[in-house]
């Protein structure tokens, strides 16, 4: 079937990432005329972070260059250094683990729940040893990790949360945003986020003592992880249309899958019911072929391959860090689940879910076409 020739679902490729978007040009024009674009402190940041704290409902943001850099300044912010362990997923964003190793301290891992793609709150208590100080743990592709579960098993073992909200900004859990639920929450305005200014972050917390201690680090005689001016500006217009545009994400994955239910060869994350809204920054399957790694990261390529010749961003998920030496990070617990993610991974990017209306279809009809190659 993915011989026969045809028509690819998107001939000009994937839409691009950011939108068009007239109220960013208006913020842009406006930090030019009012000078802001060239100033070390203007408007724009101090309108951003009281935006970001209503929509949050938290007291302090920090604004800061990046996601990474927040979950690093997180950790500082929460006293994490030398001779301290910090537990993480088996399955994540990479940078995660760095950061853990900037602040001097050693990684832990923890595998992942096989249905959410989050680190797994129920190994939580198990995995927790003398040295372990905090956790950090992502709401990925769609997935969410069950704070209200996580702070309760933290708090009693006297554990510090970060919680990593960059793929998920406006995410609900159990009625509140995600990046409100750790003792510090961390968002990302990277290039290719829900929320973008090229480059960005920013550290949420309720806790004056870590906020002030993140602005002591970040000070150092100037403010040396500053987000400018000119992103704050564009970031704004963004938070304003976030809910809407989340909402319609959701509408499109719900969609997606449905289409995509018979195909037996990929099975999607199971995100979150109502009341709890979930955010996708990626759409994630596993693809389902012969249980040998080797075998499953052939026919994922052969996949990837096939869909992105149809035109739809769809790539392999994280390497995961399960074949981490244990010199290197503790191994917590079995990481079975985390293997699997990095091997049989696949992530739709998120720009297709705001096109037009056909899109799913056409994503849809792609992919179908595209999961032959996964039995071949
Ligand atoms: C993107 C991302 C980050 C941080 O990204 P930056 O590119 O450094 O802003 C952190 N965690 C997760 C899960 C991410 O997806």
């Amino acid at each position: 079937m993915s011989n026969e020739p045809h028509e690819p679902a998107f001939p000009d490729g994937p839409p691009t990432w950011p939108v068009a978007d007239e109220d960013v040009r208006a913020a842009l024009e406006a930090a030019y005329a009012d000078g802001s674009w060239g100033r070390y402190r203007g408007p724009n940041c101090e309108r951003l972070i009281g935006a970001l704290a209503e929509y949050h409902r938290v007291e302090h943001v920090t604004l800061c260059c990046s996601g990474t850099i927040a979950v690093e300044l997180a950790l500082r912010g929460l006293k994490i250094g030398a001779d301290d362990e910090v537990l993480l997923a088996g399955y994540d964003f990479p940078g995660n683990f760095r950061a853990i190793e900037a602040v001097g301290a050693r990684p832990a891992l923890v595998d992942i729940d096989p249905a959410t793609w989050c680190f797994d709150v129920e190994r939580l208590e198990a995995a927790i040893a003398s040295e372990t100080r905090a956790v950090i743990v992502s709401h990925l592709h769609g997935g969410l990790v069950p704070m209200r579960r996580l702070m309760e098993i933290a708090a009693g073992r006297g554990i510090a949360v970060v919680e990593d909200a960059c793929q998920a900004p406006g995410a609900m859990i159990d009625g509140r945003r995600a990046g409100t639920w750790g003792d510090a929450g961390v968002l990302s305005f990277g290039g290719s986020k829900l929320l973008t200014a090229g480059r960005g972050g920013a550290v949420l917390t309720r806790s004056a003592e870590v906020h002030q201690r993140i602005k002591v680090f970040a000070e150092r005689g100037n403010d040396a992880f500053a987000l400018s001016e000119l992103q704050a500006a564009v970031l704004l217009p963004q938070l304003a249309k976030l809910d809407a545009r989340n909402a319609t994400r959701r509408e499109r994955v719900s969609r997606l899958l449905t289409l995509l239910s018979d195909v037996a060869e990929l099975s999607p994350v199971r995100f979150a019911a109502p009341p709890d809204e979930p955010a996708f920054y990626k759409v994630a399957w596993r693809i389902a072929a012969s249980t040998g790694h080797e075998a499953m990261h052939a026919a994922r390529e052969r996949f990837v391959a096939a869909v992105q010749r149809e035109g739809v961003a769809v790539d392999a998920g994280f390497r995961g860090f399960a074949t981490r030496s244990e010199q290197r990070c503790r191994h917590a617990t079995t990481l079975e689940h985390s293997e699997r993610a990095a091997a049989a991974t696949v992530v739709l990017h998120h720009p297709v879910l705001l096109d037009d209306a056909t899109a799913m279809e056409r994503v849809a009809r792609a992919m179908r076409i595209a999961s032959g190659a996964i039995r071949t």
